[in-house]
């Protein structure tokens, strides 16, 4: 199939040839169709996929050929919320690719940045918005905010959205548009929750899943290391420097935001040219330092599954689970991070004594057996137990009273 088959008028089948696309991916060519016939929409999808074009597309036309958007003053007439700054970020630079040759004007508010540049672009007016949930409401209750006049809302990203807390805010977002907009809910997942939230926001969706499906991506080759906990930073130096391509484009994902730091600190200490990302660091850091990476400064990003969710990085070559996911799913998203495209790419996996139980869940998600690779420097004893930490206790709480002591106690009565 080809862009032109969707329906697609010439301004932005221009700006498709200028980004090289030749074809419509398998989420466009399902979505496209569907979004123009005014349906709601529930699609399974992840990043990689193509999915944010999917409903950028057919949500700018409608845009591009409505009358009133031309008018003066401008109404927001398409909202997308999604859960990260990073997202919104890129979601709006995807808009304005796709829509350089139309006049729509789209613009991007998310917390953790000042607002003052925000609410100026509110004030000048833009068609399309997309927005983070917690700051789009402060933005709205601020009244710099119209939703009655949204034609189309976008959730992407939803079972993130739900999984950081914002459920009731995305709630209220829907709310707070017009009844009769058209609703495309995008998740890579779908765990009870989102469809939960899409019984009741959503009207009769049609259903689109075009996510990998539980067995991981055919072009990543997957090793796991057994190794005791205190021994993974030595393992992950010793891969970085013997086993992996110095040029190599590497992810490292850790569980914990200290985790990332504590990595990152170690490898600038050993020379690597590394950046960090997580939800505490502020977001002109982040943005630089996925600057770094995407540029090629930095040859190691470090991340959380939360920050590093919906960044669409290309040509990695490496992905390093330095802890193991506690959920199979999050393993095949870390992973399908590289290999794609039709490239080869690599997952080593660092597995501790107490994270072998992960490794069964992950190994029956993926209906395989990761190799085993026995030949390092930092193996795990066969037989080691996963440490235990013993619960010191306060000092001041007594244990059972003995009887000696029962006995000689004074009595107050
Ligand atoms: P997404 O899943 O929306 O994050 O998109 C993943 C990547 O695919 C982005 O870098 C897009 O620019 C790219 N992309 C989207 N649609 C196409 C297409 N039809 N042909 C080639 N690349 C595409």
């Amino acid at each position: 199939m080809q862009f032109k088959d969707l329906q697609l008028h010439k301004p932005i089948l221009r700006a498709l040839a200028e980004k090289n696309y030749q074809n419509p991916t398998l989420i466009q060519e399902r979505a496209i169709p569907l979004i123009f016939e005014g349906h709601d929409l529930i699609a399974s999808a992840q990043t990689g996929t193509g999915k944010t074009a999917a409903y950028a597309l057919p949500m700018l036309q409608r845009l591009f050929t409505n009358p009133d958007t031309i008018k003066k003053s401008k109404k927001i007439r398409a909202l997308i919320v999604c859960p990260t700054r990073e997202l919104a970020i890129q979601i709006e630079e995807s808009f304005a690719a796709y829509s350089t040759h139309t006049h729509l004007a789209t613009g991007v508010v998310f917390g953790g940045a000042s607002t003052d540049p925000q609410k100026q672009l509110l004030k000048k007016g833009v068609d399309i918005l997309i927005a983070t949930p917690g700051r789009l409401l402060d933005l709205h209750k601020q009244d710099l905010v119209n939703l009655s006049y949204i034609e189309t809302l976008v959730l992407d990203e939803a079972d993130l959205m739900l999984d950081m807390g914002f459920i009731d805010d995305v709630k209220k977002i829907e709310r707070l548009c017009t009844r009769e907009k058209q609703t495309l809910l995008f998740s890579a997942t779908m765990p009870y929750k989102v469809t939960e939230l899409a019984k009741t926001i959503l009207n009769t969706p049609k259903k689109i899943n075009v996510a990998a499906n539980n067995t991981t991506a055919t072009g990543v080759y997957q090793v796991l290391y057994y190794t005791p906990k205190p021994n993974k930073i030595e393992l992950c130096l010793h891969l970085l420097r013997k086993t992996i391509n110095q040029e190599a484009k590497i992810i490292i994902f850790r569980r914990t935001k200290y985790g990332v730091d504590k990595l990152e600190s170690s490898l600038i200490k050993n020379g690597f040219k590394v950046c960090g990302i997580h939800g505490d660091k502020s977001q002109s850091a982040r943005q630089t330092a996925l600057n770094d990476f995407k540029k090629g400064e930095a040859t190691i990003l470090i991340a959380t599954d939360v920050a590093a969710r919906g960044i669409d990085i290309e040509a990695i070559d490496a992905v390093i689970n330095f802890d193991i996911p506690h959920i199979a799913e999050t393993y095949i998203h870390r992973i399908g991070r590289t290999g794609r495209a039709g490239k080869t790419g690599m997952a080593y996996s660092f597995c501790s004594a107490d994270e072998k139980n992960y490794i069964k869940t992950i190994e029956r998600a993926i209906l395989q057996n990761i190799t085993v690779e026995e030949e390092h420097p930092y193996p795990l004893a066969p037989n080691a137990k996963p440490e235990v930490h013993k619960k010191k206790g306060s000092k001041y709480k007594k244990g059972r009273k003995s009887e000696a002591s029962k006995k000689k106690k004074k009595r107050w009565y």
